[in-house]
């Protein structure tokens, strides 16, 4: 309460605050955190927060180190250029602070694709800011399970590593490139398989044209099922070369590869609530995918989302250690206690680091911004990577070989009973219960499984795997019968609504 009114009293005028940078001595950490300052990147030493002339002043008259840099917020515009070696020297776009570390800079979307494609790393600051608090001091009252020890067990180090292979087989999922939407077709088929429910998320990553998929795989929880909890991943790759060559098999074949074996070994049990299997797009294009399935599903829908468990990027060891990064904000500490202690439980055999990194910018990100819990599992730190921990990062060169098959193995383990362990067993477990097959209405011979998720309000028009438009018309109105195979459908104003995905047996 006290930090509330403190946020009130500096910030009266947020509605005309800008972009500003508070230099924060150790020393002086704790009154700073005391202060209610609202963050957008927290680098220890310096905090780049909301601010106007006023704040920036009052901050300055009790002796700290303060200044605007843009006075008026732009949210979604701004980039830290990380001095690295994956960067040139200097900056892309309109540079508002610069120093050793690294570069702010603002950058309208199509400069930033541009800068992108030009070999710039940047890194998006979240749209949001957030209080600076301390950190949390959290616990949680989970004990281990006979039903998630199975599971953990269950987690197969040949179908991870064949899962990678394929994905990698695909050569390119970069979002722009169309095998992005044969990988989603994909993966919207070998969860439908599995008996999991399954939608299509459709976006737009350039408007109007360039459209995009998000798949996200349900499985009902029997006793809450309207508390959910969330595992994802994205799909998509990158590569200077992205339209013909982005393998992309670290970055990020090995959290969707895990993703694709939850969807298997949890589909041996019934829980309590409600699993989400999210794969996204557009990760590499800053979380676009990941921010329109979060504004445009879960909050329009008001989800109840318990957390959602991000992987990407787990499979490279560049210290031949069992080391996995656990990156959380100071709200989502209890996730990251749970991954600790999942670790011990079952034997999984990780060294799981802890780390408080408000900053990391990932799938994580659209949740943290709305109140959500979020952890993200990486192999190293992040400015590890950007330091080129990976040499391979972003290149052509990240593919299968290079990974370390039992790290993706022991993550899988990890990450499997993370989301069981959250999500409870419930009643028999190890029997996979075959979907509810629900005749169609009208005249077609086909049968639509998983029946929940589909509701077709509307014109919709229907396409097969390959692309191809097979009908169209309104839900009773198919007509012709549709050959066994997996569709989906595309709301035929080609607004950006929901696909729905059908599979027809
Ligand atoms: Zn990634």
């Amino acid at each position: 309460m006290l930090r509330f009114v403190t946020f009130v009293l500096v910030f009266s005028s947020l509605a005309s605050a800008g972009l500003g940078v508070v230099e924060v001595p150790p020393a002086r950490r704790a009154e700073a955190e005391a202060r209610g300052l609202l963050t957008l990147a927290d680098q220890g030493d310096m905090l780049f927060v909301l601010l106007d002339e006023n704040d920036a002043a009052a901050l300055r008259a009790e002796g700290w180190s303060a200044q605007v840099l843009d006075p008026e917020f732009a949210p979604g515009t701004y980039f830290m250029v990380p001095h690295t070696k994956l960067n040139p020297p200097g900056a892309p776009g309109r540079i508002l602070w610069d120093d050793e570390r690294r570069a702010i800079v603002r950058l309208g979307e199509r400069e930033a694709f541009a800068a992108q494609d030009e070999g710039w790393l940047l890194v998006p600051l979240p749209r949001k800011p957030r209080l600076l608090q301390p950190d949390a001091d959290a616990g949680f009252d989970w004990a281990p399970d006979s039903a998630v020890r199975r599971m953990a067990d269950m987690v197969s180090l040949d179908t991870l590593m064949s899962d990678i292979r394929r994905l990698q087989d695909y050569v390119t999922r970069y979002s722009y490139s169309p095998k992005c939407e044969s990988v989603a077709l994909w993966l919207a088929g070998e969860f439908a398989g599995l008996g999991w429910d399954v939608a299509l998320d459709t976006y737009f990553l350039r408007q109007p044209t360039t459209r995009a998929l998000n798949v996200e795989a349900t499985w009902p929880g029997i006793a809450e099922p309207d508390s959910i909890v969330i595992c994802c991943a994205h799909f998509d790759s990158y590569s200077r070369s992205g339209m013909t060559n982005a393998p992309g098999a670290d970055d990020n074949a090995t959290g969707t590869a895990i993703l694709l074996e939850l969807a298997r070994v949890l589909a041996t049990s019934r829980f309590r609530w409600t699993v989400k299997l999210l794969a996204f797009s557009g990760e590499e294009q800053w979380m676009k995918g990941s921010y329109h399935w979060v504004d445009s599903v879960a909050i329009p829908q008001g989800l109840d989302i318990y957390g959602a468990f991000n992987v990407d990027m787990i499979g490279y060891t560049a210290y031949d250690t069992n080391h996995l990064v656990v990156n959380r904000d100071v709200a989502s500490q209890p996730m990251a206690l749970l991954a600790e202690s999942t670790n011990m439980w079952y034997d999984i055999g990780l060294s799981i680091l802890n780390y408080l990194d408000p900053d990391c910018a990932g799938d994580n990100t659209p949740f943290w911004e709305v109140g959500i819990m979020s952890t993200f599992a990486l192999e190293d730190s992040e400015w590890g990577i950007w330091n080129g921990s990976n040499p391979n990062y972003h290149t052509i060169y990240d593919t299968v070989g290079t990974l370390r098959p039992g790290q993706v193995h022991r993550v899988g383990k990890l990450t499997a009973a993370c989301v069981a362990t959250v999500a409870g067993p419930d009643g028999p477990t190890g029997v996979v219960e075959p979907a509810s097959a629900v005749p169609v209405t009208g005249n077609t011979s086909g049968t639509l499984l998983f029946s929940r998720v589909i509701a077709l309000p509307g014109l919709w028009e229907v396409y097969d795997i390959t692309g191809t438009r097979v009908a169209s018309g309104r839900e009773t109105g198919f007509g012709a019968a549709m050959a066994p195979g997996i569709y989906y459908f595309v709301p035929t104003d080609r607004s950006s609504g929901p696909r729905r995905v059908l599979k027809v047996e």
